[in-house]
């Protein structure tokens, strides 16, 4: 028996290595997870004028591609069948492969879905419930709302000093910096900044639009094997939050979704998903309303058995990227970066 053999049959016999040797059993050939990441998928040149083109991750027809591409070549499943995998009641032939769409945008149903459906794959759905069926922007839609539809050319903020917002060109870089800004200050000063913009810029509130999904889309993609995940109630920075707010952002949204969808989502993505907007304590939040999976937006693939479900690597998806560049960054994640 070699030393390596010796030190597999101890972590074997432990507690964690039992669970280990299970996983690597499982995933023996398909040893790793990938998770790419989407917002919205839509034309650029079809843009609405209060949403940020921005958080377009793909055209319909790179979309088409990409899950053409992904369909052929990987096993696209869902969380709740990964949870299958790992509990041994369903086995994979091929490199698994979830796809993730962020906040829950209306046009995941218009554009999104049909092309799903197309190449029969899932996806999963990471909803914010406040704004389901709303008349709502999300903060930052809010700012690029503001910014391209104000007559005023300058905007004064004690936090940015003044930005130029003349031309098309100054609305995109001010509304960058100030999207960059409000991620980082607390979420109370992020309502203060946003009443003295929306003051400042003058602009009447938006009416007649919605930017999400409303119940009656979720529960046609629901039916049809879309899976629908946490992404809180309101969408705030969690680390800021007291553990009561916390409780009720991440424990509340899951209890609320399962109610709604009768059946328990198995998964969260956290909001911002990077840096100063995840940390143990979120990490625990999450474990303990008993979701089994947590997306953060870090760049990466899960190698198994070593990954942690609860802390998990994805690959943003850009418009930038021509198809090559996607299948190359799903291949060499560790090489194609951004
Ligand atoms: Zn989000």
């Amino acid at each position: 028996m070699t030393k390596r053999d010796l030190a597999a049959g101890i972590l074997c016999y432990s507690g964690m290595g039992l669970l280990q040797c299970r996983l690597e059993r499982i995933f023996s050939r398909n040893h790793k997870i990938i998770i790419p990441a989407y917002h919205r998928i839509a034309e650029h040149n079809a843009e609405a004028d209060y949403l940020d083109p921005e958080l377009i991750s793909a055209t319909p027809e790179q979309f088409e591609n990409q899950v053409k591409y992904l369909a052929k070549n990987y096993e696209v499943i869902t969380f709740a069948q990964l949870s299958e995998v790992l509990e041994g009641k369903r086995e994979l032939k091929r490199t698994p492969v979830i796809i993730t769409l962020d906040d829950g945008y209306k046009d995941n149903f218009d554009i999104a879905w049909p092309i799903l459906k197309k190449y029969g794959v899932p996806a999963t759905i990471f909803i914010t419930w406040d704004y389901i069926g709303q008349q709502k922007l999300f903060w930052w839609d809010y700012i690029y709302y503001l910014v391209q539809n104000t007559k005023v050319k300058n905007l004064k903020l004690a936090e940015s000093g003044t930005l130029a917002i003349a031309t098309n060109q100054e609305k995109s870089e001010a509304k960058n910096k100030i999207i960059a800004l409000l991620k980082e200050v607390k979420n109370q000063h992020r309502i203060k900044i946003l009443n003295k913009i929306s003051e400042i810029l003058n602009v009447p509130e938006p009416s007649d639009f919605r930017a999400t999904l409303n119940w009656n889309e979720i529960h046609q993609m629901a039916e049809y094997g879309i899976e629908f995940g946490g992404h809180t109630l309101s969408h705030p920075i969690l680390t800021e939050l007291t553990d009561e707010d916390l409780q009720r952002e991440i424990g509340k949204s899951k209890e609320l979704l399962e109610g709604a969808l009768k059946t328990e989502p198995v998964s969260f993505c956290y909001p911002v998903g990077q840096g100063h907007a995840v940390d143990r304590r979120i990490v625990a939040a999450v474990r303990q309303a008993g979701f089994k999976f947590a997306t953060t937006a870090c760049h990466g693939v899960n190698n198994l058995p070593s990954c942690d479900f609860l802390s998990l690597y994805r690959l943003r998806v850009s418009p930038q990227d021509n198809q090559i560049v996607f299948q190359e960054r799903i291949h060499f994640p560790q090489v194609i970066t951004y």
